[in-house]
């Protein structure tokens, strides 16, 4: 991420205003920088030591079907999904990504149309156009798609960018669904059911918040799908890097023992969930505050991990500008706020996605800002 100007400390009163004078607040990128505080008070726990002369060898486990998959990072998956309650694991095939990014490019055999309902994350029709391998074609939204031949449709659950449970949508038969479950995780939303899909895909960038770890894994029920998606990571990269599995091996392990052997340190779900929460109650008063914008509502639903009811509190806030203002994104970026327009996620101009995950310091500067930002506006519209 950008390093911006320097600004006045956040605790000090010297400067009029406190939401950060006009430092610029890059909110554009789901960068999960909020988890770094779990992680510094979790300390050498989570530290791990990798000799020069390990992991040299292409292969993890040789004889087994996902041959470059670090068996202790397996291990640690499966204890952390029966831990949680968010998906199957058992008669699973685990293939492992170089993110879920590569997961999700890495099960099609021939020409297929890949659709999504819309809005969706907006990198889907880039990775799947700038392939140009003719394996795939961006098709636009899940819902208006009636073309023949065999298709893809992404799920999901939550939805990034606007946060909602979904379905698949697509009624016609010959399609591949692929779960994107990347944010079903007790922080953003209540666990409500134990997803048993064809093809799921998780991601450490947001349970644990190790984005630059570039690890994410595929849960799959198929053998024959397992063995492509094997393959295609075969050729497109050779695997997926030893050492970064062996580290994220670790911070999962560190996250299930923070779970069942409970220490004075919260669980990893309980530091993120609380501060989720804290941060939507703080979104939500200062959107009412300016009354220019307005956010999704959600229903509480019944989490059997933390115990309780509670809504959805997802990793991006998916906003509307309110008449007059057209352009969302650039309203927010004349008050030096970065955001995402909704035209990347195939609707318009009047929303714009903006990152839940940041850095306190970042989110209270953001907050602040947006609750006095009707007062600036005249001078701005
Ligand atoms: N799927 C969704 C829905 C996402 O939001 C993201 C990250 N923004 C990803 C996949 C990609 O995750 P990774 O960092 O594992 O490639």
């Amino acid at each position: 991420e950008t390093v911006y100007l320097s600004m006045p400390s956040f605790s000090s009163s010297s400067t009029a205003d406190s939401n950060g004078g006009d430092r610029i607040i890059n909110l554009d990128h789901g960068d999960p920088t909020m988890y770094e505080r779990f992680w510094q008070q979790a300390g050498d726990k989570s530290t791990i030591m990798i000799p020069g002369w390990q992991s040299m060898s292409y292969f993890s486990d040789a004889g087994s079907l996902c041959w470059f998959l670090e068996p202790e990072f397996a291990k640690e998956i499966i204890r952390l999904h029966k831990r949680v309650g968010n998906a199957v694991t058992k008669d699973r095939y685990i293939v492992v990504g170089t993110g879920s990014t590569q997961l999700y490019q890495a099960d099609a055999v021939e020409p297929l149309s890949v659709v999504s309902a819309s809005p969706y994350y907006s990198s889907y029709p880039l990775i799947t156009d700038c392939l140009k391998s003719g394996l795939y074609k961006w098709a636009g939204d899940a819902q208006s798609f009636n073309r023949e031949g065999p298709f893809i449709e992404l799920v999901t659950s939550p939805n990034n960018p606007d946060g909602y449970v979904r379905q698949s949508v697509v009624n016609k038969s010959g399609g591949i669904l692929v779960h994107d479950l990347a944010y079903y995780w007790p922080q953003y939303s209540p666990i409500d059911a134990v997803a048993d899909h064809d093809i799921m895909l998780f991601t450490v960038s947001k349970s644990t918040g190790h984005a630059g770890m570039r690890i994410g894994w595929a849960l799959v029920k198929d053998e024959e799908v397992a063995k492509k998606m094997v393959k295609f990571i075969e050729l497109n990269t050779i695997g997926v890097s030893r050492d970064s599995q062996l580290r994220a091996a670790k911070v999962l392990q560190v996250v299930t023992d923070g779970c069942e052997y409970p220490t004075s340190l919260r669980s990893l779900f309980d530091f993120a969930a609380h501060l989720m929460e804290e941060r939507w109650k703080l979104l939500r008063a200062a959107v009412r505050q300016s009354s220019l914008f307005t956010l999704p509502e959600f229903s509480p639903g019944s989490c059997g991990f933390l115990n309780r009811s509670f809504e959805p509190r997802p990793a991006f806030a998916w906003l509307k500008c309110e008449e007059p203002i057209e352009d969302c994104e650039g309203f927010l970026r004349s008050n030096n706020i970065l955001t995402r327009s909704g035209k990347h996620f195939g609707v318009g101009p009047h929303y714009v996605r903006i990152s839940m995950l940041d850095r306190d310091e970042t989110f209270y500067i953001f907050v602040e800002r947006l609750s006095t930002i009707h007062l600036r506006q005249s001078r701005q519209v």
